[in-house]
């Protein structure tokens, strides 16, 4: 058909020609693949279509008393078929599509569950879910201010809101959300490279060896940063850690400091970890600001400070809460905890920028996270490109200017700020509070078992990790003193022995929470094991690399656990014991059932021991952190 004829094809109402060609009949068809632009009367035809996939997803739920997964098949996930997938030539219907993406999410771990505890995984709450879904549908792009509009807002509100939690001026502060705690460190990593090797360093890379210097405990996406901006992995320095606090040894940053001045050697970025994983280790930003003031690098800049506060942040909530008349009536024990927790914290204060994540200890969806500066203009004046010809500045504000990203989804933003509206410090305050309570009560009912130890009594961050024994073993907190501290080989091998204990128990839990079995009456928690949380004390240098501390970890980072699900959960850790000890071996097998491109093992880049870094890259254990 002729160009100029194309507009004989529809009809005065709007609808098709029965002559029209087969593209502009299917394409009409296509209208109902998208939400109407327009108001229609009653409920949106696109709310029904919602609430009807939503119905859909919630079939799969257990029942109150059921197991801790999606749905009826925990036996998967099934990889085997994968790379059959091809683009159908015919779009399945809504309802089709529906279906199968409610099927993608069988067997998945429920992180609403009150048996699921396995790490910081918090569920969503409902305004923050919403408000992202919200971005969903008129698709604001973050990127700047014409095409995002007010949205942008819950950007520069989320920031003004934690610099004055911080104890930041807001009125200089500012902050852009990105993909995460690692994309927050990332952001921390190029804002530090500028800022200490100078600007010239964007126009010509990074040509000079400037050290990054983080605690042994610092979260492994160090290697992600030093290696994706180009300054190297071996630029990492980790600085030792103090036994007893598991924080940077202060000490050991200022002889590295030291060194490096003399030597003439940048100093890039210090970072302060507020809140490692596992041992909720938090640093002292104070101390280390000290230090940077003392240790200027060569070219006179400072390094920068960076704190990866992505799991800590959320207690700076607690800025004005009353500790004295606690109003929120903390048992005496919690409210320690959180003071003690909040002074720490809020050092913050001394930091150039930090990392916060709302979608660990801020109940909001998948990728909430923020990079806040203490100084905006600061970093924009570092970190600002030319404008590009297609882009107008139609808005004052315009941060695609100076972020990694271009298009930037407002579903980040919208979530965590929803977040902040709809808990508020009370709520935040009660969620943060009630895990520490529920810990609480967990690590009181392992005293009074005498084959179960704490081995984090003295951190109070969202985890508790133990140790159970074998039934032989009368007194586990002696028989763990011995092992933390005693270097003989007897010593050392009832370590191993009792750290393989932890795995076998790890990994009998892990297969009853994926069998939907009843075990002693209940179903399987999701729980997990380190297997590095700590080295013993005659290792502190890490040189055995046996003699490092197993637990079993249980992160009641949910709404709907309490009390009865802490007993629930050491009943069957104790039990797991049992049958072990009966002889049942835990099935050793990786499911996923893995082809080709998928099942080849890349080893990781062997990149030199430097001197004075001696990192080692494979960090064994992801979820911790610690390298072994
Ligand atoms: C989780 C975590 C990160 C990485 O954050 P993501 O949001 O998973 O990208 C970085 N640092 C610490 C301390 C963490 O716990």
């Amino acid at each position: 058909m002729e160009i100029s004829k194309l507009g004989t094809l529809w009809k005065e109402n709007g609808t098709l020609e029965s002559f029209a060609p087969q593209w502009a009949k299917v394409r009409s068809g296509m209208v109902e693949a998208f939400p109407t632009y327009y108001a229609v009367p009653g409920a949106d035809p696109f709310a029904v279509d919602v609430g009807e996939a939503i119905n859909q997803l919630s079939a799969l739920k257990p029942a109150a008393d059921g197991p801790g997964y999606l749905g009826s098949d925990p036996q998967g996930p099934y990889y085997g078929s994968v790379t059959d997938a091809r683009l159908p030539q015919k779009g399945a219907s809504l309802a089709e599509v529906n279906r199968m993406a409610v099927e993608l999410f069988q067997g998945m771990p429920n992180w609403n569950h009150p048996l699921t505890m396995p790490n910081v995984i918090p569920p969503a709450n409902k305004a923050g879910i919403i408000a992202a879904m919200m971005t969903d549908l008129y698709s604001p792009n973050i990127i700047e201010g014409e095409y995002a509009w007010n949205v942008l807002k819950s950007e520069m509100e989320t920031a003004a809101i934690i610099s004055s939690l911080i104890g930041w001026d807001p009125k200089q502060a500012g902050g852009v959300y990105t993909f995460g705690g690692s994309g927050c460190y990332f952001y921390g990593v190029k804002y530090a490279i500028t800022h200490s090797l100078g600007e010239q360093t964007r126009c010509t890379g990074i040509r000079e060896n400037g050290k990054l210097l983080v605690s042994q405990q610092g979260h492994y996406c160090k290697l992600n940063s030093t290696d994706w901006s180009g300054l190297g992995m071996d630029n990492i320095i980790e600085i030792e850690t103090d036994p007893a606090t598991n924080a940077m040894s202060i000490p050991a940053l200022e002889q590295v400091m030291q060194t490096l001045h003399a030597e003439g050697t940048p100093i890039v970025a210090v970072i302060c970890t507020m809140g490692t994983t596992d041992a909720f280790a938090i640093d002292s930003p104070k101390a280390v600001r000290a230090l940077i003031e003392k240790y200027p690098n060569p070219n006179g800049s400072q390094p920068l400070l960076y704190c990866d506060a992505v799991i800590g942040w959320s207690w700076l909530t607690f800025r004005d809460y009353d500790f004295v008349g606690n109003p929120l009536g903390f048992s005496e024990e919690t409210l320690k905890n959180i003071s003690s927790n909040y002074a720490r914290i809020s050092e913050i204060e001394y930091a150039d920028a930090v990392g916060c994540d709302f979608h660990k200890t801020g109940w909001a969806p998948y990728n909430c996270s923020i990079f806040v500066m203490k100084d905006l203009n600061h970093f924009r004046q570092l970190m600002t490109r030319p404008g590009s010809a297609y882009l107008q500045d139609r808005v004052c504000y315009n941060p695609g200017l100076f972020t990694l990203e271009v298009s930037r989804s407002g579903s980040y933003s919208m979530a965590g700020w929803a977040t902040l509206q709809y808990f508020g410090a009370e709520g935040f305050q009660s969620m943060l509070g009630g895990v520490l309570e529920m810990e609480e009560y967990l690590r009181h009912r392992i005293t009074e078992e005498p084959t179960a130890v704490c081995v984090n009594a003295d951190d109070h961050g969202f985890v508790t990790l133990f140790r159970i024994y074998p039934s032989t073993v009368p007194d586990a907190k002696a028989q763990y003193e011995k092992e933390l501290n005693d270097p003989s080989p007897a010593a050392r091998a009832e370590l191993i022995k009792h750290n393989e204990l932890q795995e076998k128990i790890g990994d009998l839990l892990w297969q009853w929470f994926r069998d939907g079995k009843l075990h002693d009456g209940q179903y399987g928690p999701y729980v997990s094991y380190t297997s590095g949380f700590r080295k013993t004390n005659y290792n502190a240098d890490g040189a055995d690399p046996l003699a490092v501390i197993y637990a079993l970890k249980s992160f009641p980072m949910n709404i709907n656990i309490n009390p009865a699900t802490m007993e629930q959960l050491l009943k069957i850790a104790l039990y797991a014991r049992d049958e072990i000890e009966a002889g049942i071996e835990p099935a050793v097998k990786q499911s996923g059932n893995c082809t080709l491109p998928y099942t080849e093992n890349p080893q990781p880049v062997d990149c030199a021991q430097t001197a004075s870094g001696a990192v080692r890259h494979a960090v064994q254990n992801l979820l911790s952190g610690v390298p072994l």
